[in-house]
């Protein structure tokens, strides 16, 4: 394993929280310091921060309907 499939692994598993904006403060610089230089981790993170909106624009109801049921699914797999 190189460097940077390691530093990839450990920015996947912490994508989550710094959509969530709950890393901590040291995570959080290292994170936005590895998504500059890697394209594959920022796009990972754009398609969450998306999907993170998307659910957010979700009503109770729409939440409850098979579409948002998917999505929440889809948020639990990865
Ligand atoms: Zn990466």
């Amino acid at each position: 394993m190189t460097k940077q499939q390691i530093d990839c692994e450990l920015a996947l598993k912490q994508i989550f929280e710094y959509v969530d904006h709950e890393l901590g403060e040291h995570e959080h610089a290292w994170l936005e310091q590895h998504l500059r230089t890697c394209k594959s981790c920022f796009s990972r993170m754009e398609f969450e921060r998306r999907l993170k909106e998307k659910v957010g624009a979700l009503r109770e109801d729409e939440l409850a309907s098979p579409l948002g049921e998917r999505i929440k699914s889809l948020l639990k797999s990865f």
